[in-house]
């Protein structure tokens, strides 16, 4: 059973706070939806969350079971058991999906050979061509076929939390039910903790969520179950003071 804990978090770029004290919890097996309207701070608190550069904290913690993450650096957050879907992946040119994936895993003592199988295996899963595996990391690749890469990697590396930044937006309907179905059922299998940045409800109706927050200017302002998912898509975020 695993726990990222955030408390009390302010952080920032240059100087200009953007999260103005955030609280969250995401346990293993729990899907935790974040959503807000854009420059509410969400991809901040999810580049903050995982150690991205540029963003300064000014306060607060964030923990995995219990171990402080902010000052240490991203491979070891990744390490640790963290993961980030980005909303914008990183083109990676001269590193292939299948290399990196090999080189993420080889610490743990996993051979070459296993993870090209592993990742094979995924690939089918989430529909991406096998003649992507061998390309540069997201080079040309559609939003789509991006977000489908996201997933495989997620599915490959079998983080105990998950950041997933807006994995739905750009996808069409096929897309976004193959990436929002497998993560849901990493969930139920493996007991992946997911904190799923989100616009959209139609996500939340394959994977579906335990918890559902609202963030406003830097706060979460709201926190209920699936239902406040629903409410947001009739009634928009107009209801919720800063
Ligand atoms: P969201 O993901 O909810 O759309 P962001 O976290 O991307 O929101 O941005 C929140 C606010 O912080 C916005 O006003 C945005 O312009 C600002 N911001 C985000 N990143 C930077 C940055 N690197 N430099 C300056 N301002 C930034
Ligand atoms: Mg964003």
């Amino acid at each position: 059973m695993s726990e990222l804990r955030v408390a009390g978090l302010r952080a920032g770029v240059d100087g200009k706070e953007i999260l103005r004290g955030v609280d969250l919890v995401v346990t293993s097996g729990q899907v935790h939806a974040v959503m807000g309207p854009n420059g509410s701070g969400k991809s901040t608190l999810a580049n903050v969350i995982m150690g991205g550069p540029g963003y300064e904290v000014y306060e607060g913690s964030v923990t995995l079971d219990g171990v402080e993450l902010l000052g240490l650096p991203t491979w070891e957050r990744a390490q640790a058991g963290m993961f980030l879907a980005m909303q914008y992946p990183t083109e990676v040119p001269g590193v292939s999906l299948a290399d990196a994936m090999a080189a993420a895993l080889a610490p743990q003592g996993r051979a070459p050979a296993e993870v090209a199988e592993l990742v094979a295996a995924e690939a089918v899963r989430v529909g991406v061509s096998t003649a992507l595996l061998a390309r540069p990391l997201n080079v040309d690749l559609s939003g789509g076929e991006k977000k489908r890469n996201e997933t495989l990697q997620l599915a490959v590396l079998a983080p105990k939390i998950a950041v997933l930044d807006e994995i739905d937006s750009g996808l069409d309907v096929d897309a976004l039910k193959a990436v929002s179905q497998r993560v849901e059922l990493i969930t139920n299998e493996v007991g992946l903790g997911v904190l799923v940045i989100t616009h959209y409800s139609r996500l939340l109706r394959e994977l579906r969520p335990d918890v559902v927050s609202v963030m406003r200017q830097g706060r979460i302002v709201a926190t209920g179950g699936p239902e406040l998912a629903e409410e947001l898509e009739s009634t928009g975020y107009a209801g919720y003071s800063d």
